[in-house]
Formats: C-alpha cells, sequence, structure tokens
C-alpha cells in the first residue's frame, strides 16, 4: 500500500510538472495495466494481421487488455497509426533475456545475482518491448523467474516471459537413465517452467554430434507431454531427425539437417526455430567482450564464419519445404537484446524468406509454437491487445522492422512516437 501511494505522488509530480501526454503515459505505465472500462480506438491504413492477411483502412477497438472489435466505423480515434504498418506485437520464441555483459564490460552469461545483473536484465525487457517484442521465450535460466513475475505483476514494463528455467544437458549415459530424465522434467514443472529446454547435441563448434541417445529424448519429450509441457531441443545434424521422432516440438537451430529431416518434422508437425544471423552477428560484433569467457575462444570464433553461410543454407531449404512450420527466434544474448528484428532481416535478405511469411513466423506460428494461439499472435477480437507499428511497409522493406514506433502490450501503450520525431533507427540498444 505504502508503495502504491509513493508512486501514486510521483505521478501527480509528473502531472504537475510534464505535459499532458506524458502524465497520461507514466500513470498508465506505472500501473502496467489498462484502465479497467476505457475504450482505446486505433486508426490504421494497414494491418497486417499476424496470419498472412492484410487489412486495409480499418480501426481496431481495444477495451481493457483486449481487442474487442476491427470496426471500421469506431470512433472516436484514440491513436491515429495511419501511413505506418501496424501488426501484432512480435514473439521471439528464443531469447536470453537475462544474459548480460558484467560490470567490467565482458561477456558475464546469465547466472549473476548482483543488483547490477537484475537491473540488466530489466534493462533487456525494456529495450526488447521497445523493440516491438511483447513475448518472449527464454531457454531457460533460474534468473528469468523473478522477471518473468515481476514482469506479469506489473511491477516492470517488459514483454511477457515464458521460460525453461534449467535445461536438461545432455550427457551421454551420464545424462541419467529414462527414469531420471523423467524426474528431472518433473522437478522443472515444478520450479515454474512454462516449457522444457533440452540440449541433445554438441556445440555445432565440436561437431555437433548427439548427446542423448534416441531412448532419453524419447523419455524427456514424452514426459514433458504427460505433464502438458512443451518441449525446445537444441539440435544439429542427426538430432534434429532424433528429436523429431521423439514427438518433441520445437526444434532449436537445426544445422546441417537435411531436405529428408526437414520433410519429417513437416509431416509431423515439428516447429523449426533456426537462425539465419543475428546471433552469430553478434558475437563478432562484442567480439572483444566475448573472447576469453567461459566457452569462447579464437577456433570458436574462426567457426563461427563458417557456420555464418550454413545457416543462411539451412534457411533457404526450410522456406522451401512444403508445410514446414518456421518459428521467429533470434537466440539473443548480451549484445543482441534490442537488436531482435535484426533476425527478420537476415532471414528475408539471406535465407529467402518471404516477407509476410517473416512476419507471419512472429506472430501466429510463434503463438501456435508457444501453445498461446488463442491469447496472442493475431489482430482479432479476443485476443490480448498488443499492437505495434512500423514506420514504412516490411513487405516492401523489410528494414521498416527497425522502425517501431507504437508499442502497446495487453492494452497498455509502451511507445508512441510522434510523426516528427521519428528515429533512423527506432530500436534502441543499452
Ligand atoms: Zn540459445
Amino acid at each position: 500500500m505504502e508503495g502504491k501511494a509513493v508512486m501514486r505522488s510521483a505521478n501527480i509530480i509528473s502531472c504537475i510538472f510534464g505535459i499532458l501526454g506524458v502524465c497520461a503515459l507514466a500513470q498508465q505505465i506505472s500501473s502496467q495495466a489498462p484502465a479497467p472500462g476505457k475504450r482505446i480506438v486505433i486508426a490504421a491504413s494497414t494491418v497486417l494481421d499476424g496470419r498472412g492477411r492484410a487489412l486495409h483502412d480499418t480501426r481496431i477497438v481495444v477495451e481493457n487488455s483486449k481487442i474487442a472489435a476491427i470496426d471500421a466505423k469506431a470512433a472516436p480515434v484514440d491513436y491515429d497509426l495511419r501511413g505506418l504498418t501496424v501488426l501484432p506485437g512480435w514473439i521471439d520464441a528464443h531469447a536470453h533475456i537475462t544474459w548480460n555483459f558484467g560490470k567490467d564490460g565482458k561477456n558475464a552469461g546469465m547466472g549473476g545475482t548482483t543488483q547490477e545483473d537484475a537491473y540488466q536484465s530489466a534493462s533487456n525487457a525494456w529495450v526488447t518491448l521497445m523493440a516491438g517484442f511483447t513475448t518472449v521465450q527464454s531457454p531457460g535460466a533460474p534468473n528469468d523467474l523473478p522477471l518473468r513475475d515481476a514482469i506479469a505483476n506489473g511491477k516492470l514494463p517488459g514483454p511477457r516471459i515464458l521460460t525453461a528455467v534449467e535445461p536438461l544437458f545432455g550427457r551421454g549415459e551420464k545424462t541419467g537413465t529414462p527414469e531420471e530424465i523423467r524426474a528431472y522434467v518433473r522437478q522443472q514443472k515444478a520450479a515454474g517452467a512454462d516449457v522444457i529446454k533440452i540440449f541433445a547435441s554438441q556445440s555445432i563448434r565440436q561437431g555437433g554430434g548427439m548427446t542423448l541417445s534416441q531412448e532419453q529424448l524419447n523419455a524427456a519429450c514424452d514426459e514433458a507431454k504427460k505433464q502438458s509441457l512443451r518441449t525446445l531441443v537444441h539440435a544439429y545434424k542427426d538430432a534434429v531427425r532424433a528429436a523429431t521422432l521423439a514427438g518433441c516440438v520445437e526444434i532449436e537451430h537445426g544445422t546441417l539437417a537435411t531436405d529428408d529431416d526437414l520433410k519429417l518434422m513437416a509431416e509431423k508437425g515439428t516447429y523449426l526455430d533456426p537462425q539465419a544471423g543475428l546471433i552469430i552477428e553478434n558475437y563478432l560484433l562484442h567480439k572483444e567482450q566475448y573472447l576469453g569467457t567461459p566457452g569462447y575462444t579464437e577456433e570458436g570464433f574462426a567457426a563461427m564464419e563458417k557456420i555464418l553461410p550454413m545457416n543462411h543454407e539451412l534457411v533457404r531449404r526450410a522456406v522451401k519445404t512444403p508445410g514446414l512450420k518456421i518459428v521467429f527466434g533470434t537466440d539473443a544474448v548480451a549484445g543482441a537484446h534490442g537488436r531482435n528484428a535484426e533476425e527478420f532481416i537476415d532471414r528475408v535478405r539471406d535465407g529467402g524468406q518471404d516477407p509476410m511469411q517473416a512476419m507471419v513466423s512472429a506472430n501466429s506460428i510463434a503463438a501456435e509454437a508457444l501453445g498461446m494461439a488463442d491469447q496472442i499472435g493475431s489482430v482479432a477480437p479476443g485476443l490480448q491487445a498488443d499492437i505495434i507499428a512500423l514506420d514504412g511497409d516490411p513487405l516492401k522493406d523489410i528494414t521498416a522492422v527497425r522502425r517501431v514506433v507504437f508499442v502497446m502490450k495487453g492494452g497498455v501503450v509502451y511507445k508512441h512516437v510522434s510523426r516528427a520525431a521519428i528515429p533512423v533507427y527506432a530500436g534502441v540498444q543499452p
């Protein structure tokens, strides 16, 4: 209660000194929840609905946290987004949201527990939201839990977070018996996991060999299913087929999967989350900050230059595989938060993906892969009011994904850049 009173007086002060618009925004953000009964009408000339359709000259009606209607006659208009491209908030199915650089500027991973680490994680969440991502799935770090819950409880602004908490690392026989693996999956559920992450391959830099047997993978993915949890499997080469046969839900990376593996995934409905470029480009951009920290050697960096074209090649084959469900995921680590949309550019420019399909991969397909298609990923009545706008048309110029000028999540507006102030790069970087 005391906290609330302090927040209210801070708002009054910002209202006294601020201009009216800033005051209203501050009040909305401090509560992180829409005012009860409030109705917001958004006017748009182009809406990409997240399912592959474009709507023109219409209005989106938002009531409380949800989209109430699509009604061209709705009035009065609160936000005039005509001339922009409006679409559902993006979903990043693979973002290490608590992965930071430490005080010394070097890679500090995602296990930090200092105040600086906590602030940095909050900053990662903020810049990710500002970049148009209203939901992210983290492949797991125990630090995700307090961040996820603080955002869900309205204490911090950020994307909705789903997390695997602690991944299952394949270590051959040492991983355990199928029964032990099942127990581990149940343990993650008890710890609050939204999804189970499984490492079934070595690093691609070490050859990408399998680290779990078929029997072990079967146990992990079957137990997760029994616990009503989805599975994300870090897999290269042979592990792609093994994870698909084990009934796992989503394959991460997938480098060196064969055409037959991709076909099998399409048949089985297994989602593929490949990374076309941001992750490796980010490592190369921040080489000094990663080099010498655990897992990052000169040899590793040399290998990355070879892996980049392999990943482009995978995306080129994946987009040509009929029926394969490709999900948007960036593998964002320190240095990449807030730049997640760069991955769209790589997928379209280097992977040959159709731009509308690239948008859908981060909207309805990602929502479906997260088991949340009835809540997010489309501009449709009854869904969460997660709505963003781009200054430009991503179907004609994919770099428009860098210019996110409006962000609403759950009916709360977090970003609304005035026309005159639209910067060249509206994404932000800590
Ligand atoms: Zn990752």
